[in-house]
């Protein structure tokens, strides 16, 4: 507050005074006012600075701490990067080690990463996948090389339209090598694909392998029966042309196979195939149904040859010469045809063709026999006499009956030979031609020959001389029988001196020149029975088996009798045969004399013994003991 002056100043200058005093106080408030509200300011924006820096600092802070957290990312990412770096380099290496070849095709279309294995796999040129080139590139490498060309026409157009890319695939496919492959391929999620590829040819192969075990034949490579039962199969559901099946067989074959030996039989069947095969035609099939037996399913078309044609040219074919190691055979054979529609079913078709070939087989083979519904009946009525025949074994309806056996110098009987005989209530005399057959494939002719030695042997005993009797024997005798105890015990219980009794064996029996037949034989001639070669001249056994086994007495075929003074040939044989059994120190007996000439004609050969009608039908044992 101001003091006033008014009381010590004239009034004007009082006056005055006041005026400035007033001016003075009034520009010192407008002074004071503005300074006030400065400062008011200044504190303002020191606030807001203050306030600024605060944020500033935060903001730093802030920082820092991001940046230690980019660091720690920065670690994190240096070390996965090394741990992915890691597992790449772990996938390469399995990817260079896997069985399996592999292609990697990025979305670009790229191939972005392979193995070794797809390179060698696929015979693909490393350059050009190490060139990381479009899959394009690379399909038009294998489409040059012919890569596809092996394999069916889909995939060929399936690789041109491109359509690789697109959708999942799996298929097995030949490579121009030869080896087989599996192919996957799969899109991946972001475009591009991974093709696999696997080397299944060893998968392959024991498939192939398995299959074919299934439908051909191991031995000669042929489709086996089941695989023609099938063709037979598919040609009846469309039925075209008209067929024949041809049932083919060597004929006796086992005895070849025992006589030489397996080996050798194996290498005559892949022989005969070979040449069944380079004979077939069009789409005939040419099978091996069993052992020695094959078929041929032929179809007939209208512009064919003869019908009759083939089965000949076959049997021809068949029969060249056979050379195994060095050795040659000559083999027969017997065809069975049935001519056929799309009636029959396969199984009846090929029963059919083999009742002709048994028909062919039965009437003494190397000939062609064309099936008729007859032989069916046949092959029933043979059926019923196997019924009948067992029924006789049971029942004792057998007889025999002795052929003499004569001395050509002096005439007189030596001995006997015993000959089955059956009388049928039914049917009559059966011939042993026609039963003796039937027992042997059946096995009843191990116990019927049996009955035959029994009775022979008691019956020769109760003789009132010192003849000998003559037993015939069949292989299967040999085989199943214990025929060397049989003869013992039959001996010992007739009482009948060994050196009496005599066993016929045909040639077929030493053509199964097992160790067995041997050792038996050497057994029987111990025992002091005499052992006959039966029919000989008429088979097959060489004249090296009269060396090798221990016969005392050789038996000249009839059929050679009956054609002496006929033709040369057949004297010379027999002359041969005789001058073979007189220095090999044999007895020889020929067989089926029934003429006054041939017994002449013998006798001038100096053949010591002969048999046959003419001399001696066989004759009830009455008879025979009473002459
Ligand atoms: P095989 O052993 O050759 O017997 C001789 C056959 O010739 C007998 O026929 C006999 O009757 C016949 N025969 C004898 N002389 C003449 C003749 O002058 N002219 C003609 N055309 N034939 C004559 P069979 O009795 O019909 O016997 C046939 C075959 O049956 C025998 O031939 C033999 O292989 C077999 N067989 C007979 N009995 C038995 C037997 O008990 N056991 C065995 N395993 N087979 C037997
Ligand atoms: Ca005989
Ligand atoms: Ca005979």
């Amino acid at each position: 507050h101001w003091p006033t002056r008014t009381n010590g100043l004239p009034a004007d200058e009082t006056s005055e005074v006041l005026l400035v005093t007033a001016a003075v106080a009034a520009g010192a408030g407008l002074a004071c006012a503005v300074l006030v509200r400065w400062i008011a300011r200044q504190r303002t924006a020191q606030a807001s600075l203050h306030l600024q820096i605060q944020e500033l600092s935060g903001a730093i802070r802030r920082l820092e701490g991001r940046n230690t957290d980019l660091q720690a990312t920065a670690d994190a990412l240096v070390s996965e990067r090394a741990l992915l770096e890691q597992r790449t380099d772990a996938l390469s290496k399995t990817l260079q080690h896997i069985d399996q070849g592999i292609l990697m095709v990025d979305r670009s279309g790229t191939v972005a990463v392979y193995n070794k294995q797809v390179v060698t796999m696929l015979d693909l040129p490393e350059e050009l996948l190490a060139s990381q080139p479009p899959f394009s590139a690379v399909l038009e490498h294998q489409w040059r090389s012919a890569e596809f060309a092996r394999t069916d026409r889909t995939l060929q157009d399936f690789v041109r339209a491109g359509g690789i890319m697109d959708r999942p695939q799996h298929y097995e496919r030949e490579r121009p090598n030869g080896m087989a492959i599996e192919v996957h391929s799969q899109p991946l999620e972001g475009g591009g694909i991974v093709r696999t590829f696997t080397d299944i040819t060893q998968r392959k192969l024991a498939q192939m392998a398995i299959e074919r075990a299934a439908l051909f034949d191991e031995l000669t490579g042929l489709p086996n029966r089941l695989a023609l039962l099938r063709a037979l199969e598919t040609w009846r559901n469309a039925p075209e042309g008209t067929i024949s099946l041809l049932s083919i067989s060597l004929d006796r074959f086992r005895l070849l196979n025992n006589a030489r030996g397996h080996e050798t039989g194996d290498q005559v069947l892949v022989e005969a195939a070979r040449r069944l095969s380079s004979e077939r035609a069009g789409d005939d099939v040419v099978s091996r149904v069993g052992g020695d037996e094959f078929a041929v399913f032929h179809v007939q078309r209208g512009d064919d040859s003869e019908p009759e044609e083939l089965p000949k040219r076959l049997l021809k074919r068949l029969e060249e010469p056979y050379v195994v190691d060095g050795v040659t055979l000559s083999i027969t054979a017997s065809i069975g045809v049935v001519w056929a529609d799309a009636e029959a079913s396969p199984a009846t078709l090929l029963r059919q063709a083999d009742v002709a070939l048994s028909r062919a087989k039965d009437a003494g083979g190397d000939q062609v026999a064309y099936y008729t519904p007859s032989m069916t009946v046949a092959r029933e009525e043979r059926f019923q006499l196997e019924q009948s025949l067992r029924e006789a074994l049971g029942a004792n309806t057998f007889t025999l009956a002795y052929q003499p056996i004569i001395a050509v110098e002096s005439g007189e009987i030596v001995g006997y030979e015993s000959l089955l005989r059956w009388v049928d209530p039914v049917r009559g005399n059966i011939s042993p031609a026609t039963f003796i057959p039937i027992a042997e494939a059946t096995g009843l002719i191990v116990p019927l020959g049996r009955k035959a030695l029994v009775w022979a042997c008691f019956e020769a005993a109760s003789w009132p001389n010192e003849r000998s009797v003559a037993v015939n024997l069949s292989p299967a005798q040999f085989e199943r029988g214990k025929i060397v105890e049989t003869v013992r015990e039959v001996l010992a219980r007739s009482g009948l001196a060994p050196q009496r009794l005599e066993l016929e064996i045909t040639e077929g029996m030493l053509l199964e020149q097992t160790g067995l037949v041997l050792e038996t034989m050497t057994a029987l001639r111990e025992i002091g029975v005499g052992l006959t070669i039966d029919d000989f001249g008429a088979g097959h056994a060489g004249l090296s088996y009269l060396r090798r086994f221990p016969f005392k007495k050789m038996k000249i075929d009839g059929s050679f009798v009956r054609s002496l003074g006929k033709d040369s040939a057949s004297d010379a044989i027999v002359e041969a045969m005789l001058l073979l059994g007189k220095r090999l120190n044999m007895r020889v007996v020929a067989e089926g004399v029934e003429t006054e000439e041939q017994l002449e004609q013998l006798r001038r050969m100096r053949c010591p013994y002969v048999q046959g009608y003419l001399t001696g039908r066989p004759m009830a044992p009455e008879l025979a003991r009473g002459l």
